[in-house]
């Protein structure tokens, strides 16, 4: 028994080994992709409930590699982030996003999307300056901060340090702020009070099985008499059904996000969407 743990134990760390070689082929190929057009950014709608109308987008990084094709941001983001590449990501990211949201405020008018948000990863938000350059970003492209949303998770927010200085001083611009994946990490509900959110994002683990009757339906419910207590702008991610997104309604979502209106799309079909005021 105690040779096979070891065996075990030889093989798993031959497997982590390889991961971080792949890991490091990869952070390598994506500076390369920074700077040769590898990288653009789709948007997913958030729409209002029960109607559909989007609301706003949230901002999703894609990256289609010359040789693999496309790679998902589940995998590169965290290679990113392992290997600090994240915050010229990030900036370009940040940057790309603005821009073009900008652009829709200028072409589109009252029909642009009314909120257009960033994911920042924990490592970006250590950054010293980073309030700075949220602040440079909108200078440069001209778009009202509060047409930007600044999405974080909140671990990232735990993380200490300098993190919740720096949102707090996003949060002072009149940017909005959002707390993604919301239930899913370290929470405490005593974030709520320090940290200067406007926004929550309900985990899609918790929207899956609220058709169910799954346990995780109280939890759906608790978050949203929160959100209103705390006059937070609750956002349900992850919605895939009609049947999820009545039973949200009827518990008091007004926002959501997710398959069933409408996937991650190019910036044109969002323009088009606009224009005649659906999401999907
Ligand atoms: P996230 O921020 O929680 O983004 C939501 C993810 O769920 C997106 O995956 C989206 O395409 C997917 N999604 C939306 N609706 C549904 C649905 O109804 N069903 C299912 N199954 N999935 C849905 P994506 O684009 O692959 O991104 C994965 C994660 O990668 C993101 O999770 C985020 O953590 C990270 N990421 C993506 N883009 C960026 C970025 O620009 N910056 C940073 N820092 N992270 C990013
Ligand atoms: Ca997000
Ligand atoms: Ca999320
Ligand atoms: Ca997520």
């Amino acid at each position: 028994a105690k040779g096979q743990g070891k065996g075990r134990q030889v093989s798993y760390t031959a497997e982590m080994d390889q991961r971080t070689a792949e890991q490091s082929r990869l952070a390598a190929d994506l500076r390369t992709a920074l700077d040769t057009d590898q990288l653009y950014l789709l948007y997913q709608p958030i729409v209002a409930m029960p109607g559909g109308e989007l609301y706003g987008v949230e901002a999703l990084v894609r990256w289609t590699h010359p040789e693999r094709g496309p790679v998902g941001p589940g995998v590169f983001i965290p290679a990113a982030e392992r290997t600090g590449l994240i915050v010229p990501l990030g900036s370009w990211i940040l940057q790309e996003a603005c821009r073009q949201a900008a652009d829709w405020l200028a072409t589109l008018q009252d029909d642009a999307p009314r909120t257009v948000t960033v994911n920042v990863s924990a490592r970006q938000l250590r950054e010293a300056g980073f309030a700075e350059e949220v602040e440079a970003v909108l200078r440069r492209t001209g778009l009202p901060p509060h047409v930007l949303t600044v999405e974080v998770t909140e671990t990232a927010v735990f993380d200490g340090g300098t993190a919740l200085t720096e949102l707090r001083a996003i949060a002072e611009l009149g940017v909005n702020i959002a707390l993604d994946d919301f239930g899913t990490g370290h929470s405490s509900l005593g974030l709520l009070r320090t940290c200067p959110a406007d926004i929550l994002k309900v985990d899609k683990s918790f929207v899956d099985d609220i058709t169910e009757g799954g346990q995780n339906a109280v939890v759906v419910a608790a978050l949203i008499g929160i959100c209103d207590g705390l006059h937070l702008r609750a956002v349900a991610e992850g919605v895939e059904t009609a049947e999820q997104a009545a039973e949200l309604y009827r518990l008091g979502y007004r926002y959501a996000q997710g398959y069933h209106y409408a996937r991650p799309l190019p910036a044109a079909e969002i323009e088009a969407r606009s224009r005649c005021g659906v999401a999907a």
